[in-house]
This record gives C-alpha cells, structure tokens and sequence, in this order.
C-alpha cells in the first residue's frame, strides 16, 4: 500500500490529513495465525478481539465475516458489534459497565464477564425484573497468588481477588434462575508469562472447584496482552535504548526533545527510574506469545497448560487487541513546515497532532516512512534528524519527544506514514482539541491486482468481491 505513492497523496489531498488506513483483509490472517496455535494444541474456543484497540467499522465487520467473536467494554462497543452482523453467541461484554450496557448485554444475550459480586447480583436483579432469559456470565478474577515463588502480581481494579471467590460461587448458585456459569476469566495488563501462568493454572483450579459444587463451567478466558513485534531488528533496539541512558547521563549529545528521558533520570551520575516504554522488540508476540504460554508448566501441577486445559475438555477463550490489529492500519499525515530552531534543532511541523497518532502516548517508538509527493524534487539528499510536531497551539504537542532520524529532510507536501497504528494508536487518544477534524478512516483492500477504497463507514465485506468482476 506504502509504494502506492499517487493513491496516497491523492487520499489526503481529498480527505484531509490526517488520514488513517485500515487494510481489513489483514485481520483475517491474524485470526487464522492464532486459530493455528489452537489447532497445535488440540484445543478449541473462542478468538474475541478486544474492540477498544480501535473503533473501525470496516475491521469489525470484516471479523463478523470470519468465524471470531468480539470482546466489548461500552454500551457503543456492543451495539457496534451488533450492527456489524455479531450475533450474541460471539459477543463477551467486560470492563465497567452502567445499566443501560448491562441491559442491552442481557437483552441480546451476550456473555457477560461480570466483574464483581455486587455487579453479578446487578444483573440478577435486572433479569428478574424485565423477566429475561438466563445471562450466561463469566466470572473475571484477579490477584492470584504464586504458590510458592514469588512472581510478582500486579494489583488491579478489575475482576474478583480470587481469595473471595467462594462468596461469588454461593451467588452464582443461588441464583441459578437468572444466570448460567460457563467458565471464569482473566484480564492481565502485563507480558509477563510467568504471571499468566499462575493465573491461568489459578482458573483451573477454580473451575475444579465449580464442578465439586455442582456447576458446570466450560471455558477459561484468558483476556488479551498478547503483544506486537513492532521492531525486525534487535540490535537497533538494544542500541537505541541504551544510547538512551548515555544521553540522560549527558554522556552523548541529547537523542530527545529538552532532555526527556521516557522514565529515566540521573541522580548524581546514576541512571534512575524505569523506561517507561513499550518493548518494542519482541520476537515472541502475538499468536507465538499464546503458543508459549500454552506451553509452559503449570506452576504447581506442573503439566503443560494446554494439557491441562485438554484433560478438563475446556475451551480457552482469548480477547487478543492490539495482537489481533498487527499489520492493519497505518496514519498518514503532511507535512506542513520545515524550520530550525535558533539552537539548530530540526522541526518537522505536520496536519495532525499527538491524539492523532497515539504511538508516542503508547510509548512506541518507530520511525515513520517518507512518502514524497511526486514529480520535481529530487530524492532524499542527507540524513537528517528532526522532531515531529503537530498542529495544537500547545508546546507538548509532539508527535513524538525523540529524535526522528529520516534518510532526508522532508519537504512540505511530503507524508509522514506511521506504520501499525491500528492498536490503539489510531483513534484511542483522537479528540476535537482546538476543533481540529479528527482523522478520517478508509478501508482499502485489493481487487483484481489494483487498490480500491472505500471510507471506513462505507465498507462492507462483501464490497470487494461486488467489484470483482
Ligand atoms: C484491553 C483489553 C484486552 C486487550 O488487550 P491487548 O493488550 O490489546 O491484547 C482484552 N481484554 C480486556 C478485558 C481488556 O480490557
């Protein structure tokens, strides 16, 4: 899509800047790389994205096509699944709920992933009182502890400590008539392995603990965190991040705006503090990460995962986001200005703002791609190393507070193209500051040998193969 340099200059010319592409066609792969590790494993479950990673119709309906489910956190999240063609069966409502998304959730019939006691008795009541159906729920636990070694588990707001998990059973069978217990759930903002082993060998237990009493549980949703290699080359990685730590120690000249030290700092000659970065090397990600995972022992009981799960015939349910949107989106924006500070500093000014292209607020650092316009200039000349700022009348509107390094100095007119923002770096943080427009979205996807387009809310799947002919 990147070397469709016309395509894209005419896009932003007609469209605006910024300007974001979503390529749904790539999601479909995502789902088939972790549908593959399932079948390494013998297992079988759901595959429910995590729609908070980004609000595209296009990729929504794209997944609707496929045989994944979808993960929703908003009373909007889940009718926007329900008007892409989800059918409830495929839909598990999570996070903070309020009546009205509760409701429609029970209504419809979608798994509810009920965060706490009182929010389960919520729903028992709310069944009671319109008269519907039994709900099935989920039960989303949190702060397990390792037997024995200590891995670090860190606090969350979300779920059930799994300490009290007792008090939530007794309301599950007290209330038999308004919901149906099919499995519990887990939600860990970590990559760490070591901890989503102890807490999925955690919910095995606790599923053992449903069927003494009776219940009859049937999956385990491990939740998402799956994570994205956005970075091919290590090297550079490690380089860069430990140039970093010589810079903060002004041991080399400064490789960010005013000194900033993404979580770093000197005291008395000593680096402090921690990188408050995205690792953005990560050989093991995604559908590989879950491969892992399901791999390892089980702390205690010590057969692999997968084994365990085989051995209880229990589905394993994932909510994977960002690893699900890999590859299926990029953000472009122009580039406006080019000027130097009066201390030499190289400032790139372009259409669009930090909300707008969220990598910085992820703490994911890449380079965007130079796409020059067309015709007259010649080509890049000297690298150069410039800062990225956007269009708020703001001093920290950055697009990012590191050096940028482009293989020439860019010119306006030229786009900027941030490669593999559809993961939250899209439309998470984009608002109307300063009544800016908010980028725009277009699906674009191939048919026969050429790139058609259609704006995000004109995409359908069954567009591409109307045009085929
Ligand atoms: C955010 C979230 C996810 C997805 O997390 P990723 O890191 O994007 O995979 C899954 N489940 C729940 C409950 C979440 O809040």
């Amino acid at each position: 899509m990147l070397q469709s340099t016309d395509l894209l200059h005419t896009l932003v010319d007609g469209l605006g800047s910024p300007l974001n592409l979503v390529l749904p066609e790539q999601i479909v792969a995502s789902v088939e790389r972790f549908r593959a590790v399932y079948r390494r494993h013998h297992l079988s479950g759901g595959i429910f994205f995590a729609h908070k990673a980004n609000r595209s119709s296009a990729l929504v309906r794209q997944l609707a096509a496929t045989e994944a489910g979808i993960e929703v956190a908003s009373l909007a999240e889940l009718q926007h699944a329900l008007g892409a063609g989800f059918t409830p069966d495929r839909i598990t409502a999570t996070g903070p709920k309020n009546p009205e998304f509760l409701w429609l959730a029970a209504r419809a019939g979608a798994i509810v992933n009920v965060d706490s006691r009182a929010e389960l008795l919520e729903l028992v009541a709310l069944v009671g009182r319109h008269g519907l159906p039994r709900v099935r729920v989920m039960l989303r636990l949190s702060a397990f502890e390792a037997p024995g070694v200590t891995v670090l588990s860190r606090p969350s707001r979300f779920g059930t400590p799994v300490a009290e998990v007792a008090g939530l059973l007794e309301a599950v069978e007290r209330h038999g008539d308004a919901v149906e217990l099919i499995g519990v759930s887990y939600h860990l903002d970590t990559i760490g392995l070591a901890e989503k082993a102890v807490a999925l060998e955690a919910c095995v237990k606790v599923m053992d603990e449903c069927r003494r009493r009776g219940l009859r549980p049937r999956a385990i949703d491990i939740g998402g965190g799956f994570g994205v290699d956005y970075l091919a080359d290590e090297g550079q990685w490690q380089r860069y991040t430990s140039e970093l730590g010589n810079a903060v120690l002004g041991r080399r000249p400064a490789l960010t705006w005013q000194g900033h030290g993404y979580g770093l700092r000197a005291e008395a000659g000593t680096l402090r503090g921690t990188l408050g970065l995205y690792p953005a090397h990560r050989p093991v990600a995604a559908a590989d990460y879950l491969d892992e995972l399901l791999s390892l022992p089980a702390p205690s009981l010590g057969r692999p995962l997968a084994t365990l799960l085989l051995e209880n015939l229990y589905d394993l349910h994932i909510e994977p986001g960002r690893a699900l949107v890999d590859q299926c989106g990029v953000t472009l924006a122009k580039v406006l200005q080019v000027r130097h500070t009066s201390s030499g500093e190289c400032l790139v000014r372009v259409e669009g703002n930090a909300g707008d292209i969220g990598l910085e607020a992820r703490g994911v650092l890449m380079d965007p791609i130079v796409v020059p316009r067309t015709g007259g200039r010649p080509g890049p000349t000297e690298p150069v190393g410039v800062y990225l700022v956007g269009n708020l009348c703001l001093e920290a509107d950055l697009i990012t507070r590191r050096m940028v390094h482009l293989p020439g100095a860019p010119a306006p007119g030229d786009l900027l193209a941030f490669a593999n923002t559809a993961g939250y770096a899209m439309d998470f943080d984009a608002d109307h500051a300063q009544q800016q427009p908010i980028a725009r979205k277009v699906a674009a996807y191939q048919a026969n040998g050429t790139w058609r387009w259609r704006l995000d809310p004109q995409y359908w799947p069954n567009v591409p193969t109307g045009e085929a002919q």
